[in-house]
């Protein structure tokens, strides 16, 4: 899809364009092939925002991994978090004793993740990283959480784009963007 079309007019502006995003994401699956050698982790995907960086990402992990997903609510509709922390889908297979990577698109109050490390901590993994492709320093709301892997910082803002959604729209962006506050103006 190119810039021109219908849904990047939604956009005040591009943050980070797909050649960005692809030679971070390299980068990241060249770190975690050296950092995981000899191992055979489990990536877990967080649908659905994660989903398009989670598919590149494995990608550019040279190592014997598998995969498994996990869907947790979070948002809603709307652009501030609640607070409240659901599993809608659990991991089909066990955990125990497992190298796990949790594959997230962004961290902001970081919320969401505290919560899920500690409840794939209470199920035996042996050991467990977090990876996100983005991260909002400055809205962090959690202090005890550790971001293994992050690919991009990024300013206070509510971006859209390669699997980010609002209001399941605009996950299919090729790059990621501000999404104009005409948008969701009214919330
Ligand atoms: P946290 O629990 O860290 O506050 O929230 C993390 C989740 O909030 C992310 O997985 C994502 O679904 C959502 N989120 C936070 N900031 C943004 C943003 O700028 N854009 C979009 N689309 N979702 C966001």
């Amino acid at each position: 899809m190119d810039q021109n079309s219908e849904l990047y007019k939604d956009l005040d502006r591009i943050l980070l364009t797909r050649e960005e995003i692809a030679a971070k994401v390299k980068e990241l699956g060249q770190r975690i092939t050296r950092d995981y050698e000899g191992k055979n982790p489990v990536l877990v995907c967080i649908l659905k925002g994660a989903s398009v960086f989670f598919a590149d990402l494995i990608r550019e992990i040279d190592l014997p991994l598998t995969l498994d997903f996990m869907a947790i609510s979070s948002y809603g509709s709307a652009t501030k978090t609640s607070g409240v922390v659901r599993i809608l889908k659990d991991l089909d297979n066990d955990i125990l004793g497992k190298d796990v990577i949790v594959v997230e698109d962004i961290v902001d109050s970081g919320i969401t993740l505290s919560y899920l490390s500690k409840t794939l901590m209470q199920r035996g993994a042996k050991s467990l990283r977090i990876a996100t492709l983005l991260d909002k320093p400055a809205r962090r709301k959690v202090t005890d959480l550790k971001v293994d892997y992050m690919c991009f910082d990024i300013p206070d803002a509510f971006v859209v784009g390669y699997g980010l959604d609002y209001d399941q729209v605009y996950r299919n962006l090729p790059d990621i963007g501000v999404l104009s506050p005409r948008i969701y103006g009214n919330q």
